[in-house]
C-alpha cells in the first residue's frame, strides 16, 4: 500500500508482522481491518477515547452506569471460584469518603497489577455486593500518570484495544517517525498545524491539557461553556466520530491533531483534483469552429430558459478551445439539461465529430435516447444506442456504426466503458447523473477518444462546498431557473393510518387519466422486514386499486423488464408503478401526477427531492404524499421541510446538515475517498482553507515536481493509485 518516500521509511512500511509481539494470528487479524503496514496501523484512529479523570464519588454512581472512581486500594482477598465456575477477583478500595469493591473475573493480570496503598482510576460499570458499590472488571489507571486518556479502537473479533494500544506505542517509538512528515515546513507555519509526528502521537496518546484533570466535574462544565463561546483558531474545526465516553476534555486534547489529520486528507484530495485539471489543460482537443445554435433553437418545441441559453453558451465557448471542456452542467430537477446537452451534442456534429452520452440506468439511457431522437434526428444527426441488453448480434452492429462514424452520436449505459468500442472520432462525452459514478469511470470514458470536451450532467443539487470536493477538477454551468409554467409540486405528510384517503385520493386521480407511483423503500422483505414491491401491488391491485392496472418496477428486474414496465407505465397500460428508488433519477412521464411514498422517513432529502421530481412534469398539478407508519417530532420536521421548500439546493443543504456526506449520495456512490477522519459536512471551514492552500501549492508548482514537495507529490499519487474514487 504504502509508497516508499525515501531509504528511512522502509521501516514503518514494512510488514506489520515483522513488529513484536504480533505474530501470524495476529497479523491476520490486522489484515482484517486493512492494516498491513507499521504505517497502516497508526493510521487506524481511534474511534473515541475514554477519560480516566472524569471521576464521580462513589456515593453518587448510578449503579448499572459506566463511570471512573478513583480510589486507593485498601486490601485485596483471596480468589474464589463462582458458582457458574469463573475465578473472581476482588479487592476493596476506598475513594475518601466510601469504600468500594473492585471485582475482576477470570483476569489475574489485572488483579496482579494492582497494589495495596496505591490510587488508581477504574473505570467499569458500577452495582453492589453485600450493600456495597462494586466496580466489575473496570480497565484500570494508576493516578499520576499522564495517560488519563486512553483511545478506544475500532476493533475485530480477536484483537483487544490493549493489543493495538501496545503495538501502536511500539510503532510510535520508531525513530522513523521523525520522517512522516511530507508537507514542507514553511507550510506548517504558515497554517499553525502540528508536525505529522506529533500529530499522530496525539490522536493515540492524547494529553489531558494539566489544569482540567485537576477540575472538579462542575468546574470543567463551566470551561466546557466558555470554550464553546470563544472564538478559538481552531474552533470551526468540529469533531466528529467522538462518539461514547468524549468528554469536552478528551476533544480539546486531540484537537489539533485531528485538524492536522483531517487537513493532510483534504489537502491531498484536493490537489490531487487540481492536479487532475491541470492535466487536463495540456491536453489538445478539438475546437470547434462551426456554430449553429439558431438552427437548433428554432427546431425545438419550446422556447430555452435564459439559464439554459448561458448555459450553452458556456458549453460552446469552451468547445471552442483547443484544451478540452471540462464541465459540470447543474441544474435541480426539471430544469431541462437534456436540451442543453443536445445543443453540445449538435455542435459536435457541425463540426464533423463524434458524441457519447452515458446514462447510470438502462431506463435513463433509453429515455434520453428517445428524446433526443426528438431534438437531434431532425437536424441530420444518427443517433445510435448502445445497452447491455442488447444481443451480442445487435452490439456488433452499433459498434461497427460507431467505429465507421456513422453514428454521430451514442446512447448508452456502462457498456459503453467495454474496450470493444471503437470511437472513429469522439469530441464529446456527456455523462448524466454524475454522482453515480466515481471520477475514475469519468476518466476512463474519456480515454476513449482523443482527449474529448466532457461534459457532466447532474441532477442532484449539491452545495458549493462538496461541489468542490467532488467535481473540483471541474468548471460548472448552472441552471438555476425552471422552464416557465412549472407549478410546484404540493406536498403533504401523511400517518399511514390514512393510508385508505390516499388512496381514494389516486383513484381520483387515475380515474381522470393519471398515473400514480407508489414508491417502497424496500425489494425484498428481508431487507428492512417490509412488503416487498410485490406483494405490496397485489395486495393493492386486489383491493384498493381494483379494476386498475398496477406495475412494479424495482433493482432486481432485468433491464429489458424494467424497461418493458416503464413503456407499459407511459402508454398508460399500468396505471399504478409501485417501484423502489429505481425511478429516482432522471425519469420523464408527463402524466404521472401523484406520488406516494411509504416510510418517507427512511429516505433522505435529497432522495425524496429526486423521488418528487418525477411528477409534475407536465402541464397538470403533481401531488407528492410522504407517509409515514410512525410520526413523531423529527419526523413531523423532516416532512415539513419537503412540504415547504421545492429548492433543491435548499434541500441538499439540509441533507447535508442532517446527515453527513457519506449518506448524502449513499455509500459509495458519491466518488468520494473514504476519508478518515475529515468530515466535509461539517468541517467546511477546512475544505475552503485547504481549497486555497492547494490552490496556492499548485500554481507555484503545477505538478509538485519541486524537491520540497515531492513527499507530497507522493501521497498524492498514492490516493490516486489507491482508487481515490471510491472504489
Ligand atoms: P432535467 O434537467 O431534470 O434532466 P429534462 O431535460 O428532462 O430535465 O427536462 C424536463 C422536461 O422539460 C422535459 O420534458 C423537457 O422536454 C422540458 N423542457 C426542457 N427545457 C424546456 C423549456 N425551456 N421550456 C419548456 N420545457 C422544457
Ligand atoms: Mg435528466
Amino acid at each position: 500500500m504504502g509508497t516508499v518516500y525515501n531509504a528511512v521509511m522502509v521501516n514503518l512500511y514494512k510488514s506489520i508482522g515483522k513488529l513484536k509481539g504480533v505474530g501470524v494470528k495476529r497479523k491476520q487479524l490486522y489484515e482484517k481491518l486493512g492494516i498491513l503496514t507499521a504505517y497502516d496501523l497508526i493510521c487506524h484512529f481511534p474511534r473515541s477515547y475514554l477519560d480516566f479523570s472524569k471521576t464521580v464519588p462513589v456515593h453518587s454512581a448510578e449503579p448499572e452506569s459506566v463511570c471512573v472512581i478513583k480510589g486507593r486500594v485498601t486490601e485485596k482477598f483471596m480468589p474464589y471460584a463462582a458458582k457458574s465456575g469463573r475465578k473472581v477477583f476482588t479487592a476493596s478500595a476506598y475513594d475518601g469518603t466510601d469504600g468500594f469493591i473492585v471485582t475482576f473475573f477470570n483476569n489475574p493480570y489485572a488483579f496482579d497489577s494492582l497494589l495495596i496503598g496505591t490510587e488508581y482510576y477504574f473505570y467499569g460499570k458500577i452495582s453492589s455486593f453485600n450493600n456495597s458499590p462494586q466496580i466489575v472488571s473496570p480497565q484500570i489507571m494508576p493516578c499520576g500518570s499522564d495517560e488519563l486518556l486512553r483511545a478506544v479502537y475500532p476493533l475485530t473479533e480477536g484483537l483487544t484495544n490493549a493489543m493495538i494500544q501496545t503495538n501502536v506505542r511500539d510503532v510510535l517509538a520508531m525513530p522513523e517517525l521523525a520522517d512522516v512528515e511530507f508537507l514542507p515546513y514553511e507550510f506548517i507555519d504558515k497554517y499553525g498545524l502540528l508536525p505529522l509526528a506529533d500529530a499522530l502521537r496525539s490522536v493515540h496518546f492524547p494529553k489531558l491539557a494539566a489544569s482540567s484533570a485537576l477540575q472538579t466535574p462542575k468546574e470543567s462544565e463551566t470551561v466546557r461553556k466558555n470554550e464553546m463561546r470563544a472564538p478559538m483558531t481552531l474552533s470551526e474545526f468540529s469533531d466528529i466520530n467522538m462518539g461514547g465516553d468524549d468528554t469536552s476534555a478528551a476533544q480539546q486534547a486531540v484537537k489539533p491533531a485531528r485538524y492536522r489529520l483531517a487537513f493532510d486528507e483534504l489537502l491531498v484530495f484536493q490537489l490531487g483534483l487540481l492536479m487532475l485539471k491541470q492535466r487536463n489543460q495540456q491536453q489538445t482537443a478539438y475546437a470547434m469552429t462551426e456554430q449553429g445554435i439558431e438552427k437548433y433553437v428554432n427546431s425545438l418545441p419550446f422556447t430555452l430558459t435564459q439559464a439554459q441559453e448561458r448555459a450553452i453558451r458556456e458549453i460552446y465557448s469552451a468547445m471552442g478551445q483547443n484544451v478540452p471542456m471540462n464541465r459540470l452542467l447543474q441544474g435541480d430537477v426539471g430544469s431541462g439539461k437534456t436540451a442543453v446537452a443536445a445543443a453540445a451534442c449538435y455542435l459536435a456534429f457541425l463540426n464533423g465529430s463524434q458524441s457519447a452520452l452515458m446514462a447510470p440506468t438502462e431506463i435513463l439511457a433509453a429515455q434520453h435516447y428517445e428524446t433526443l431522437c426528438s431534438f437531434l434526428e431532425p437536424l441530420g444527426m444518427t443517433v445510435a444506442y448502445l445497452s447491455g441488453s442488447l444481443t451480442p448480434k445487435q452490439k456488433t452492429l452499433v459498434r461497427e456504426e460507431i467505429l465507421y462514424g456513422k453514428a454521430d452520436f451514442v446512447i448508452g449505459t456502462h457498456a459503453l466503458f467495454q474496450k470493444d468500442t471503437v470511437f472513429r472520432n469522439l469530441s464529446l462525452v456527456i455523462t448524466d447523473e454524475q454522482h453515480r459514478f466515481g471520477v475514475g469511470q469519468r476518466a476512463m470514458l474519456a480515454s476513449k477518444g482523443n482527449s474529448p470536451h466532457k461534459l457532466v450532467m447532474s441532477a442532484t443539487p449539491i452545495p458549493r462546498t462538496l461541489g468542490l470536493i467532488i467535481y473540483g477538477e471541474l468548471d460548472i454551468s448552472v441552471l438555476d431557473e425552471l422552464p416557465k409554467g412549472r407549478r410546484k409540486v404540493e406536498t403533504y405528510g401523511i400517518s399511514a393510518r390514512s393510508r385508505g384517503r390516499v388512496y381514494a385520493f389516486i383513484r381520483q386521480q387515475l380515474s381522470a387519466g393519471y398515473g400514480a407511483y407508489i414508491v417502497c423503500p424496500a425489494i425484498d422483505a428481508a431487507d428492512f422486514g417490509m412488503e416487498s414491491v410485490s406483494v405490496y401491488a397485489k395486495r393493492i391491485e386486489k383491493e384498493a386499486f381494483k379494476g386498475f392496472n398496477v406495475g412494479v418496477l424495482h433493482g432486481k428486474m432485468s433491464g429489458a423488464d424494467k424497461d418493458e414496465a416503464m413503456r407499459r407505465f407511459r402508454d398508460k397500460e399500468i396505471n399504478v408503478l409501485v417501484a423502489t428508488t429505481v425511478i429516482e433519477v432522471g425519469i420523464d412521464i408527463s402524466h404521472a401526477t401523484v406520488m406516494m411514498i411509504e416510510n418517507a422517513e427512511r429516505f433522505g432529502f435529497s432522495q425524496l427531492h429526486q423521488l418528487r421530481g418525477r411528477i409534475g412534469r407536465g402541464a397538470q398539478q403533481g401531488y407528492c404524499i410522504l407517509v409515514t407508519e410512525c410520526f413523531n417530532d423529527d419526523i413531523r420536521e423532516k416532512f415539513s421541510i419537503m412540504v415547504e421548500t421545492s429548492d433543491g439546493f435548499k434541500i441538499a443543504e439540509e441533507d447535508l446538515r442532517l446527515r453527513g456526506a457519506g449518506e448524502f449520495f449513499g455509500k459509495k456512490q458519491h466518488g468520494l475517498p473514504g476519508f478518515k477522519i475529515a468530515d466535509i459536512s461539517s468541517d467546511l471551514a477546512l475544505v475552503n482553507l485547504t481549497r486555497t492552500a492547494a490552490e496556492e501549492l499548485i500554481e507555484s508548482d503545477p505538478f509538485l515536481t519541486e524537491e520540497k514537495h515531492s513527499a507530497l507529490r507522493g501521497k498524492v499519487l498514492e490516493l490516486f493509485e489507491n482508487g481515490w474514487d471510491g472504489k
